[in-house]
């Protein structure tokens, strides 16, 4: 039999934003392989194999996930949120270029999932509803330069921004830097939403403007979006508070 390699997005957190076809796929698997917080939100059947590893391995784990559904296997590698958002798929199609022919065998599909700059817009109102980018904080891959040249453009674009990656042990004080940047280009009273483990028990959604968002809490399970120029508050009589971008541009 033709061997089975489906990367597969499990959402943001609360099993009601894992779509049927992931947990399909989940359920069908001999072996499954991600990153250990990934891989534990999963219970193993009789006979399937969980292996986890570190988030720094993921070039690794694409190669071995590909050997294994050569070698006639199920294989689903679990990423958080969207598998293709800053995540495990574009890592196994990066092994598949520097090794066409581990492909050879093996049927291969994405399966998306709730990526978390959707969850925390939700949660929020509908800050999304006109043009947004997303962009990574972490210079892992890319350079710092690389970084703040998009920040400002995307500013000066007057996009909605999702910031993922805003901060981690080894970077706090990047976000910082950021705010920065942006606060060159926009005025102090834009909308900074903070999203923080949304759909977990500890989740957290603070609303700030970027002239106070430096002070806001941040880590590397908060999803940051700034507002364009157009995105505001709207507030119901019984006090409820949202943020939303409207659909049409001002004229
Ligand atoms: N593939 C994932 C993103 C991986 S990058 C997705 O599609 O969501 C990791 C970053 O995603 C985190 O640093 C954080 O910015 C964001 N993130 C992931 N899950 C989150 C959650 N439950 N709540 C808030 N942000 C989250």
């Amino acid at each position: 039999m033709k061997g089975q390699l489906v990367i597969a997005g499990l959402g943001p957190g609360p099993e009601g934003w894992v779509t049927p076809a992931a947990t399909e796929a989940v359920a069908a698997a001999d072996i499954i392989l991600g990153y250990t917080p990934y891989v534990n939100r999963i219970t193993a059947r009789p006979g399937q194999v969980l292996e986890a590893s570190d988030n720094r391995e993921e070039l690794a784990r694409a190669e071995r996930a590909l050997a294994l559904a050569a070698g006639g296997s199920r294989v689903v590698v679990v990423s958080g949120g969207d598998p293709g958002v800053f995540a495990m798929a574009a890592a196994v199609y990066e092994a598949v270029e520097s090794n066409p022919a581990s492909v050879e065998d093996v049927d291969i599909r994405v399966e998306p999932g709730v990526t978390a700059m959707l969850a925390a817009a939700a949660r929020i109102g509908a800050p999304l509803g006109h043009d947004f980018c997303a962009i990574s904080l972490s210079d892992n891959l890319k350079s710092w330069t690389t970084i703040e040249k998009r920040l400002r453009l995307a500013a000066e674009a007057d996009f909605v921004i999702a910031l993922y990656n805003p901060a981690s042990k080894a970077r706090p004080q990047q976000i910082r830097k950021a705010f920065e940047i942006l606060s060159a280009v926009l005025p102090p009273e834009t909308i900074v939403v903070f999203a923080r483990a949304v759909g977990r028990p500890d989740e957290e959604i603070d609303v700030a403007t970027l002239a106070r968002a430096p002070e806001m809490p941040c880590d590397m399970r908060t999803l940051v979006i700034i507002g364009s120029q157009a995105t505001r508050q709207v507030r119901s009589p019984d006090g409820r508070a949202w943020v939303y971008t409207p659909r049409a541009e001002r004229r």
